[in-house]
């Protein structure tokens, strides 16, 4: 195992206060990102809970889950598919709608995206409310997909999020 990672991630990670609105402090990956060894490691230990459960798709939630679940998706043998922003697919899609703290927002995925009976995993950079990847999840079970848990780098476990995710496996690296 790698002992230092959380460390390693910790000191690479930038908060950035008042982004995008007062009072949030956003979590910026980027330097993270930017490494390739600690990017590798990263990826290796976000897979690592999901290694030998068959998972055939990786779900990522646009954007920075696309950034993640990508190299995570290649790491345990699957297959990508993206969850975006409502009218940035091109094809027919499937759309679930998710209140925020101001408002609402959706997402959608391709009507094929999944086959019935497929093992997903979703990825996504930050955990928070809970809200972005409930929809998520939602969304993989309409195209019937079977949700076999989330992976994320990080946990806001001040904002219980997870209470959301019910009783799928969450794992995460690191936790605020
Ligand atoms: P939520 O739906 O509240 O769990 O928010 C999760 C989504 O918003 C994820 O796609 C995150 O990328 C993004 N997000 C929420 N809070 C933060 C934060 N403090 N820093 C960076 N991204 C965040």
């Amino acid at each position: 195992t790698d002992t230092t990672l959380v460390a390693d991630v910790s000191a690479m990670l930038r908060d950035v206060p008042d982004f995008p609105k007062p009072g949030i402090v956003f979590k910026d990956i980027t330097p993270v990102l930017a490494d390739p060894r600690l990017f590798g490691r990263v990826i290796n230990a976000m897979a690592a809970p999901f290694r030998g459960q068959h998972i055939t798709k990786v779900v990522g939630v646009e954007a920075r889950g696309f950034l993640l679940g990508a190299p995570i998706a290649l790491a345990l043998h699957a297959g990508f598919v993206p969850a975006r922003k409502p009218g940035k697919l091109p094809y027919k899609s499937v759309v679930e709608k998710y209140s925020l703290e101001y408002g609402a927002d959706g997402l959608e995925m391709h009507e094929d995206a999944l086959h019935k009976g497929e093992r997903v995993l979703i990825v996504d950079d930050v955990l928070a409310t809970g809200g972005t990847a409930e929809a998520t999840s939602r969304l993989v079970k309409k195209l019937g997909g079977e949700l076999v848990g989330y992976s994320f780098l990080i946990h806001l476990a001040f904002l219980d999020g997870v209470k959301r995710l019910g009783p799928d496996k969450v794992t995460s690296l690191l936790s605020f």
